[in-house]
């Protein structure tokens, strides 16, 4: 039985098992739980409100992440669901889409949380991926890469197919989650390491747990269908992956340098590009590509492991301890 393509696959059928790290996955995405609103924003409200923390460039920094953000994650969740779920009908590694499905749900509800809380103005924050061109780039190159799956008549069968369903796979679980999301959480986590909005620097830290394991179950997946379909694997269509990737990496960089044009103390936007070219060979090499940058992660602190124990307690009742020991390594 294969993971794409099986006529001997019925998806009604999860047991007995093939896949054990999408059941795996799926049993790590469990213990992850948590929801926006166990995090406070008192704080956050404070500083946005007060014209004595955060200067203008803060700001845009702040706006340009939450206007990035609260689409691509409704972007990501249309993927998943009309097009990844259609395609993997094995049944443990759909039952860890649905899973993910549902937190792509809660980090769209982040987004929410923090527009409603700060105050933001929905029109402004939720059109930001039509009016500010850095952002709306990396959106059309996703969706131009995703599009022919998206027609109703596309099967999975034959080389030709397989290749376009990695190639919105590369689209979606690489450059998307993978690459696409990491400047805005290193600029974030690093606001939130100055003290700065610490809030929804936790909501990003929460985000960015959850979007390494769909990275990993993404590369799992991509891994799986190479293996099941040595054909797709030509060094015509490495290359075209490999391309795709490298156009990524400029348009994050264009997206960083827009976002954070001045630098912030201590970090600028030359360093946000170092950090995009670090995390795309990790992301190529996890595929069985080969690297482009070799670059040094300027960034150590990202890639250290970060207790998110949620001992809080900020609200007394609400003490939730999803997990038994929740230090976590993250990509
Ligand atoms: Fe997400
Ligand atoms: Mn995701």
């Amino acid at each position: 039985m294969a993971i794409i393509n099986s006529s001997k696959t019925d998806p009604n059928k999860i047991l007995p098992m093939q896949y054990m790290w999408a059941r795996q996955h799926y049993k790590d995405g469990l213990s992850n739980n948590w929801t926006p609103e166990e995090v406070s924003m008192q704080k956050d409200v404070e500083q946005w409100k007060s014209d004595r923390v955060l200067n203008a460039d803060e700001r845009r920094l702040i706006l340009w992440n939450l206007g990035f953000f609260s689409t691509a994650e409704s972007l990501t969740a249309n993927n998943l669901v009309l097009a990844v779920y259609n395609h993997v009908t094995n049944p443990e590694a759909r039952q860890y889409l649905l899973r993910q499905a549902f937190e792509e749900a809660v980090h769209t509800d982040t987004f929410i949380y923090c527009c409603d809380t700060l105050g933001l103005d929905p029109d402004e924050i939720y059109n930001m991926y039509q009016t500010i061109p850095s952002i709306k780039e990396k959106d059309d190159f996703v969706v131009n890469i995703t599009q022919s799956v998206f027609d109703p008549l596309f099967t999975t069968k034959g080389t030709e197919n397989i290749q376009k369903f990695v190639r919105d796979l590369v689209g979606f679980y690489v450059i998307m989650e993978g690459i696409f999301f990491y400047a805005g959480f290193a600029m974030m986590l690093a606001m939130k390491r100055q003290n700065k909005m610490i809030g929804i620097g936790e909501q990003f830290e929460y985000i960015m747990r959850d979007e390494s394991l769909h990275l990993a179950f993404g590369c799992d997946l991509i891994d799986t269908i190479k293996v099941e379909n040595p054909d797709i694997w030509t060094s015509e269509f490495k290359d075209e992956l490999v391309d795709l990737i490298r156009q990524s990496v400029v348009l994050e960089q264009a997206y960083a340098h827009d976002a954070c044009p001045n630098g912030l103390l201590g970090i600028n936007a030359e360093q946000f590009s170092e950090y995009v070219e670090h995390i795309a060979d990790r992301r190529l090499d996890r595929i069985g590509l080969p690297r482009i940058y070799n670059r040094q992660n300027p960034f150590p602190w990202m890639s250290q492991s970060t207790d998110l124990a949620k001992e809080k307690n900020f609200f007394e009742t609400r003490v939730t301890e999803y997990r038994i020991g929740a230090s976590l390594t993250w990509d």
